[in-house]
């Protein structure tokens, strides 16, 4: 069958090759006349756009006078668009309407596997691999009219290249194809904006060139499809909804004005695991049901719909997510699943798996600050519990297991120059019971000391400098903050049952204030405190690493603990997240706080430390090496105590590893469990 194709297809060609109308197909129609692939390929024959409607008008854009200049599609990573965009607008513009084109992509190998696995075989499976000059003559190392790297025929030369700068400094070209686009150097210090210098090869046909830039996107803010996406008029593929005949775009969740959403809807059974039947699309118009085999057939009725205005007229961009995906990729199930594992029901997010979904399968771009929950949000983790009190019922009757762990974590801060005589110190602690079950309640916080940096002194601070009273890290002075935090860690607490409690571990931050901290800290024997660093400030945290949160220091085994503070901070980003279930059952990590009073517990003397600071990208030689916290004000000293609180069950852990060799391989759940089971 396939043969008797090709045989009628040369048949065509060489009947028209007499034919000397000048009328240019559309690439779309072009290819669905003289594509075929092979029988290697899962949909051999000859090629058709109806498997992917939405590439169609994209591959037109790549027609001579078509009037677009630049087309950007952000896009999720498996979707067709190599094959139906980037291989026919090549083969087109070796066969149909000759000119310079230049392919770009990742890496060598990435070339090499597109022009070989792809490129190649189509246009052999299509009878064309006679338009490539010497084509016959293959001998090794001497191909030079096609090789990988470069293809001639008549009326121009294909360039397959990778990003670098180098390799785009040479040519001059009429057409781009620029596929894994974000791949590309995030931008190069030394020769600028990669967007730049790939519009810099089409210099000389600035009239008539035609580039499209492809990818799944990633970090917004430092994204390349991004870029260029942002330029266009954001078109966004629609179905004609087939309950109200309106065109909706499909997007995984859409919120109405109502507060409800519309999008990829699912039920849970009562194990938590997904009722794959229940998988569908709720149209965010009329709430109508589209069931997911109507794919196909939406598709056929699909339409891109402008949502911006571009920058200039000729510059079209398109974003596109895996809900549209022909049949045959991931199902919508397949995505709800992966969903799920990034967003776990009553459990914390994972960060990471949600932000690779984004990119790869919403061809969405991930921001980091939606991630750090604002405060005021926090706010409603407050409960009716006391400050100061333990609240061993308020645990009972929230559900939330038995008390396993008190902590009391503190972080130094001020300005200890003993050389010019100012010693201007503050001490933030935090007392944090942990449960059985995965949920933290604060009981308590404060600060021993006044110290503030001057820039963050307002009117009241500055008129009131005068009788301020300096604290200091030095001891056996009446003014030392070490005096004061003995006293909390030694006051036993009350719980609301009238049981007292003491502090099971301490955590003191030695990172700024070493040796005086050592001080305090090998001074208590009949406690457990230990010190606590976090590790290199400015080394990122790699998003695919799976290091310890914490590890023994090598000098001071057992009384330093180092810090991953970034996928601490991680963490903590996430248990800040969670919400209460409609029946009042809190997730694992939920953090609850006491009825505010005295002045503790407000917006600004508390909570909004946990706004202090945000996770951001971390760009090295061009490429997205990971993420690090950044400080966005001063006041985060609360942030800082509650990253502590979330080490302090891993250090305890360490500790009893360290003190018992039967609890070798213990861990924090193992203890919890042990806990639930007494009960
Ligand atoms: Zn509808």
């Amino acid at each position: 069958m396939l043969k008797e194709i090709v045989v009628r297809n040369v048949k065509r060609i060489q009947e028209n090759v007499y034919n000397f109308s000048m009328k240019t197909l559309p690439p779309s129609e072009w290819a669905e006349k003289n594509l075929i692939l092979s029988s290697e390929s899962k949909f051999y024959g000859l090629f058709s756009y109806n498997r992917s409607p939405y590439t169609r008008e994209v591959v037109d854009n790549m027609k001579p006078n078509s009037g677009v200049e630049v087309t950007a599609i952000m896009k999720c990573s498996q979707s067709g668009y190599t094959q139906s965009v980037a291989i026919p607008c090549m083969i087109y513009h070796i066969a149909e309407s000759p000119a310079n084109v230049m392919f770009l992509s990742s890496s060598d190998k990435m070339v090499q596997n597109t022009i070989r696995g792809r490129f190649d075989t189509v246009m052999e499976s299509s009878g064309l691999s006679s338009l490539l000059k010497t084509s016959s003559v293959k001998k090794a190392n001497q191909r030079t009219g096609d090789t990988d790297f470069k293809k001639e025929y008549t009326g121009g030369t294909m360039i397959n290249a990778t990003y670098s700068p180098t390799n785009l400094r040479f040519h001059s070209v009429e057409v781009v194809v620029a596929d894994e686009y974000d791949d590309a150097p995030k931008t190069d210090k030394k020769e600028g904006s990669i967007f730049d210098l790939v519009i810099a090869r089409t210099k000389s046909y600035a009239d008539t060139r035609r580039l499209v830039f492809m990818s799944s996107p990633t970090t917004k803010g430092i994204s390349n499809i991004e870029q260029v996406y942002e330029m266009g008029d954001k078109r966004k593929w629609n179905w004609k909804c087939p309950c109200c005949s309106q065109y909706i775009p499909i997007l995984w969740r859409v919120e109405r004005e109502d507060g409800t959403f519309g999008g990829i809807k699912w039920v849970l059974d009562e194990n938590d695991k997904l009722i794959d039947n229940s998988v569908h699309y709720e149209c965010q118009l009329c709430r109508g049901k589209i069931e997911y085999k109507s794919k196909y057939a939406l598709n056929l009725t699909g339409e891109w719909v402008p949502t911006a205005v571009p920058e200039k007229p000729s510059y079209r961009s398109y974003s596109f997510n895996a809900l549209c995906n022909p049949p045959g990729f991931e199902s919508w199930s397949d995505l709800v699943r992966q969903w799920l594992k990034a967003c776990p029901k009553n459990e914390p997010i994972d960060i990471d798996a949600l932000k690779v979904f984004t990119n790869t399968q919403l061809g969405e771009l991930w921001e980091d600050r939606g991630t750090t929950p604002r405060a005021t949000s926090l706010m409603s983790n407050i409960g009716v519990y006391e400050i100061g009190k333990i609240p061993d019922k308020t645990c009972d009757i929230d559900g939330n297991g038995k008390i396993v762990l008190i902590s009391l974590c503190c972080d130094l801060g001020g300005i200890m120059d003993m050389v010019n005589g100012i010693e201007d110190v503050r001490l933030d602690w935090e007392i944090v019971v942990h449960t059985s079950n995965g949920q933290t309640y604060s009981v308590n916080h404060g600060s021993v000391g006044t110290f503030k940096r001057s820039r963050w002194r307002n009117k009241k601070d500055r008129e009131r400098e005068s009788d301020r009273q300096m604290w200091t890290f030095n001891y056996g002075l009446p003014n030392s903050v070490w005096d004061k935090f003995k006293e909390i860690i030694y006051t036993p607490l009350e719980g609301e049952s009238g049981l007292y409690y003491d502090i099971d571990i301490t955590l003191v931050d030695t990172g700024h204030f070493t040796k005086l901290a050592y001080n305090f800290i090998t001074g208590i024997k009949d406690r457990l405190v230990v010190g606590i660093k976090g590790d290199t400030v400015e080394k990122p945290r790699a998003t695919d690493k799976n290091s310890p949160i914490i590890s023994h220091s090598r000098e001071n085994k057992g009384l330093l603990y180092i810090l991953d503070v970034n996928l601490l901070k991680e963490q903590l980003a996430s248990n800040m997240a969670l919400i209460q279930g409609s029946d009042g059952s809190q997730p694992s990590g939920f953090m609850n706080f006491p009825q505010p009073s005295e002045g503790k517990y407000n917006l600004k003397s508390f909570f909004s430390h946990y706004e202090s600071e945000h996770r951001i990208p971390v760009v090295k030689n061009g490429q997205e090496v990971g993420f690090a916290w950044k400080k966005k004000r001063e006041d985060n000293h609360f942030f800082d105590v509650a990253v502590y609180g979330l080490a302090s069950r891993e250090i305890f852990i360490a500790d009893l590893r360290l003190i018992d060799p039967k609890n070798k391989n213990l861990t924090w759940l193992e203890l919890c469990e042990r806990i639930n089971s007494r009960m």
